[in-house]
């Protein structure tokens, strides 16, 4: 019997609940999915990053064969596996002869050109069903943005509560009498550091995925990172649990330290779903219907579960909103001219500065880094070293479990780099390594002095501020949420000036 629908399912779309599944005939349709090596190598990735998702989706493949559907599966330990999706996609229609593919966007540009293409040239029909995981849809996002003068995350995110009512009263206000709670939310650790909170629980890796483990271990052996102690939550079940775990153990804190970092730990208060959200092996809404249901229940406070539905709600729709009504162009931004490699220690975490040492060395060990560490930390150190956006963005995927390329370009090209030069935050994340002081406790243990600009003992984040500063004068002197730091450069003498822009290229190896 022919097929009726060959539903494609990407390593990110393990959506148990996805709509290119309604209607589906174990009769007459079957899966496929690919494990390609184009997705595995494309950009240089982590052992951890590719191992995530082998496995996740062998374990979705496991799922639906349990459920009764046929899933056609290319596995890299296949004696001639595809090389590339659209590979896969195209040997899979030659075999099966499917009348229609069905599909949900999947979360790249580049796979969905290529996707699509190979559906045109055999001439087959491509139906891509809604996307239901996201709370808006990007014609929803297009709605809003069109025409709009002030295109701001806060008035979208707004909009979205109004739209859902998610944590609004009854007569339309919002939840705890206001829209955020940032001010309660900005805290660092003091010197007391974060005391004890219940470590982030750790799954066992079962037969699945110790094959996937050995598979990479095997094939990948000289990428980045290490698969040591690998306890990620690779199936519905686990990620599920992980959820729960950090609404019963750690949500309470969320919003009082959300941007606080301390040595030797990432997790701290974070929930660390991006990865199994991003997978859809969990929904959006469980995250934030279960963080509401605490707050309900008195088990955690407004501004933390504000905080956390704002990510969600908020950034996580803006960004993607971003991403599909703005590429491709969106990748080739460069607002700021930067014309950088990204530095060789960001690979390695081999570097003097105490700060970037541990985030860099973790990241390599866990592919997790929480949103200030990317932000404050590593990102704001690419920046100011003026590395170029996409690469910055090319290797934030491929080491974080997280990064696919609806969500990492517009936050690490634009948020983190401003290389959209204002689209999704309306300043630069620019700062001296005063900062860094404040929110951590690197900074007491590191050979640099964060008050120093120049000379051997100055910090280099500080100096690589001013000097960036310096470099960006003109252009960030009308930003009236920069005007005070251009201020600041400008009280400056003219040597001191010099001094430290001598020393940045120094940093910079220029
Ligand atoms: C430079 C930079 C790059 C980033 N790249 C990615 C990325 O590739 N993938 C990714 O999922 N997140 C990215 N983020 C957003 C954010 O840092 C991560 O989602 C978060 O750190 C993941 O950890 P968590 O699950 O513990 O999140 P929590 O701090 O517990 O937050 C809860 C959830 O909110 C969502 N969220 C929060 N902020 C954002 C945001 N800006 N964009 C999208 N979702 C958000 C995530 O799903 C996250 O799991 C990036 C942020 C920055 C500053
Ligand atoms: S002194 Fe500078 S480099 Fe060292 S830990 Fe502090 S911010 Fe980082």
């Amino acid at each position: 019997m022919t097929l009726r629908n060959l539903v494609v399912v990407c390593g990110d779309q393990l959506d148990h609940n996805s709509a290119a599944l309604d209607g589906f005939d174990p009769e007459r349709d079957a899966i496929l999915m690919t494990e390609a090596m184009e997705e595995a190598t494309y950009v240089w990735q982590s052992k951890r990053r590719i191992a995530f998702f082998f496995a996740a989706m062998r374990h979705f493949r496991d799922a639906q064969r349990k459920a009764g559907r046929t899933v056609h599966y290319n596995s890299l330990d296949d004696d001639a596996p595809p090389t590339t999706l659209a590979a896969g996609l195209s040997a899979a229609i030659g075999r099966h002869d499917p009348e229609r593919i069905v599909m949900v966007r999947p979360g790249d540009w580049r796979v969905r050109e290529a996707l699509e293409e190979v559906a045109s040239a055999a001439g087959v029909t491509l139906t891509t069903a809604p996307d239901r995981h996201f709370y808006s849809s990007v014609a929803e996002f297009e709605e809003f943005s069109d025409g709009r003068k002030r295109f701001i995350m806060e008035d979208f995110y707004r909009m979205m509560r109004k739209r859902t009512g998610l944590l609004m009263t009854d007569d339309a206000k919002p939840e705890g009498g206001a829209w955020n709670f940032d001010k309660e939310n900005r805290k660092g650790f003091g010197k007391k550091g974060p005391g004890l909170i219940a470590p982030r629980a750790r799954y066992q890796p079962g037969p699945v995925t110790v094959d996937v483990l050995r598979m990479v271990e095997k094939r990948f052996a000289d990428a980045p990172g290490t698969l040591e102690d690998f306890g990620e939550p690779v199936t519905r079940d686990d990620a599920l649990h992980a959820l729960h775990d950090f609404i019963a153990n750690r949500l309470c804190n969320f919003g009082t330290f959300q941007d606080a970092m301390w040595d030797g730990s990432s997790t701290l208060n974070h929930s660390r779903i991006s990865a199994v959200i991003n997978l859809k092996l969990i929904d959006p809404r469980e995250a934030v219907d279960a963080a509401i249901a605490a707050y309900e229940a008195g088990a955690a406070p407004i501004n933390a579960v504000e905080g956390f539905v704002r990510q969600i709600l908020g950034w996580r729709e803006w960004v993607r909103g971003i991403y599909w009504t703005r590429m491709p162009e969106y990748a080739d931004l460069n607002a700021l001219d930067a014309d950088r490699d990204v530095p060789d220690f960001f690979w390695t975490g081999e570097t003097d500065m105490a700060c970037l040492r541990d985030m860099i060395s973790r990241l390599l060990r866990t592919g997790y880094a929480h949103h200030i560490e990317r932000l404050m930390g590593m990102g704001l150190y690419l920046l100011m070293h003026g590395a170029r956006p996409y690469a910055t963005h090319d290797w934030h995927v491929g080491l974080y479990l997280d990064a696919i390329d609806w969500v990492s370009l517009p936050n690490m090209l634009g948020m983190s780099q401003h290389g959209d030069g204002g689209v999704v935050g309306t300043k630069p994340y620019c700062a001296s390594g005063a900062y860094i002081d404040r929110m951590s406790n690197y900074c007491g243990n590191c050979r640099f002095d964060p008050k120093q600009s120049t000379g051997e003992d100055a910090c280099p984040f500080t100096t690589l501020y001013w000097d960036f500063l310096a470099r960006h004068e003109e252009r960030f002197e009308s930003n009236p949420r920069m005007v005070l730091q251009v201020r600041n450069l400008r009280r400056k003498g003219a040597d001191e000036v010099r001094a430290l822009r001598e020393r940045a290229d120094i940093l910079r190896g220029s």
